[in-house]
C-alpha cells in the first residue's frame, strides 16, 4: 500500500497563518517582533535560506533585518555584532546563519547570543533546558517535525523512534523531543553497527544523515511513519535522506522533500521569534 504523503507545506501554511494572527495581536499591544539575522560571506545556499526568512516574516508582519557581514570578516566584527544585536531592544531572536566560513569560530559565535533571543536553539543553555525538560527555544527542525506527527495524529508515545544522525542542530534535539512525548528512543550514526536491522524497528524512523536516498525500503518496517530531514543536491536537484519511490511502497506516512520538514523549520522560526517577543513583554 503506498504511503500517505505528509504535506509540509499546507501545515505549515496553516502554523504561519497562525503566526500571522499572533504577530497582528502583539502589533495591536505596541509590540514589533523582530527578528535579526546574521549573514556572513556569499554561499549560495544560505542566501536562499536567509531570503526564505526574510519573505516568511514579512508575509507574517514580523519585522526582519539582515545583517550582512563580508566573507572576509574577523572573528572579533562577527562577535561584536552580535553583542550588538544583544544589546539591542528593538531585537527579540537572533539568529545567525550557518555554515560560516572556516576561519570563524562557530561555537564560539553561537555561546555569545543571549539564550532569551536564541531562535535557533543552538545555544548550550537552550540544550541544557530542552535536556532537563525546561522551558526554552528549541531548534526549528526538530521542532517541526513534532508538529508534522501532531498534525496528522501520529502517535508518539510507547512507539519506537529511531532516529539517523546526532548531529547538535537535528539528531540530538529530534532525540530529546521523542523521548520527552514518551517515545522508546534509539540514535544512530555513522559507527552504528547494524544500521538497517535497527532502523526497521521503528514505528517513527527519522532521517537527518545528510546523505541522498540513504534510507532504502528494505530498512523500514511496513506501515512505519519515516521523517525526511535530509536537503541534498544532486545533479541540481534537492532529494532528501530517504529514497523516496522505494520507501513510499512500504512506509504508512512519508515526508517529501522538498515540500515536507523545511516548510516547517520557517513556520517554527516564526514561532520562536513570536515567542521571544513574548517573553519579552512579560
Ligand atoms: P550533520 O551535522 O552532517 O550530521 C549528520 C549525521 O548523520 C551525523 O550524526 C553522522 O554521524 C550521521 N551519518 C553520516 N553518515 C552516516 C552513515 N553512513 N550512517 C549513519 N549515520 C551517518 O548534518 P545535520 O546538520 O544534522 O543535517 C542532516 C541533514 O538534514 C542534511 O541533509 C541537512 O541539509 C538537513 N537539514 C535540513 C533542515 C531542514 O530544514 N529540513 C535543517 C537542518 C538540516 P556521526 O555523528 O557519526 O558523524
Amino acid at each position: 500500500m503506498a504511503a500517505i504523503i505528509m504535506d509540509g507545506r499546507s501545515v505549515a501554511a496553516r502554523l504561519k497563518e497562525t503566526a500571522a494572527q499572533e504577530a497582528l495581536a502583539l502589533a495591536q499591544n505596541g509590540m514589533m517582533p523582530h527578528l535579526a539575522v546574521v549573514l556572513v560571506g556569499e554561499n549560495a545556499a544560505s542566501q536562499v535560506y536567509v531570503r526564505n526568512k526574510e519573505n516568511a516574516c514579512k508575509k507574517a508582519g514580523i519585522r526582519s533585518t539582515v545583517l550582512r557581514l563580508p566573507e572576509n570578516c574577523t572573528q572579533a566584527e562577527l562577535e561584536d555584532a552580535v553583542r550588538a544585536l544583544n544589546e539591542d531592544a528593538s531585537v527579540h531572536g537572533i539568529l545567525v546563519q550557518l555554515p560560516l566560513p572556516d576561519h570563524l569560530d562557530e561555537a564560539a559565535v553561537l555561546r555569545l547570543i543571549d539564550p532569551d533571543k536564541d531562535v535557533d536553539g543552538f545555544h548550550a543553555m537552550n540544550s541544557g533546558r530542552l535536556m532537563n525538560g525546561q522551558r526554552g527555544f528549541v531548534p526549528c527542525t526538530p521542532l517541526g517535525v513534532m508538529r508534522m506527527l501532531e498534525a496528522y495524529g501520529i502517535p508518539v508515545r510507547g512507539k519506537h523512534a529511531v532516529v539517523i544522525g546526532r548531529s547538535n542542530i537535528v539528531g540530538k534535539p529530534m532525540a530529546m523531543l521523542l523521548l520527552a512525548a514518551d517515545a522508546t528512543v534509539t540514535i544512530c550514526h555513522s559507527k552504528t553497527e547494524n544500521l538497517a536491522q535497527i532502523a526497521r524497528q521503528a514505528d517513527i524512523l527519522v532521517a537527518a544523515v545528510g546523505r541522498p536516498r540513504f534510507v532504502t525500503a528494505d530498512m523500514v518496517k511496513p506501515g512505519a511513519t519515516v521523517i525526511d530531514v535530509g536537503i541534498n543536491r544532486v545533479d541540481g536537484a534537492i532529494v532528501g535522506d530517504v529514497d523516496f519511490d522505494g520507501v513510499s511502497e512500504i512506509a504508512g506516512y512519508l515526508t517529501p522533500v522538498p515540500g515536507g520538514v523545511g516548510q516547517m523549520t520557517i513556520a517554527m522560526l516564526l514561532a520562536n521569534t513570536l515567542d521571544a517577543a513574548r517573553n519579552r513583554g512579560q
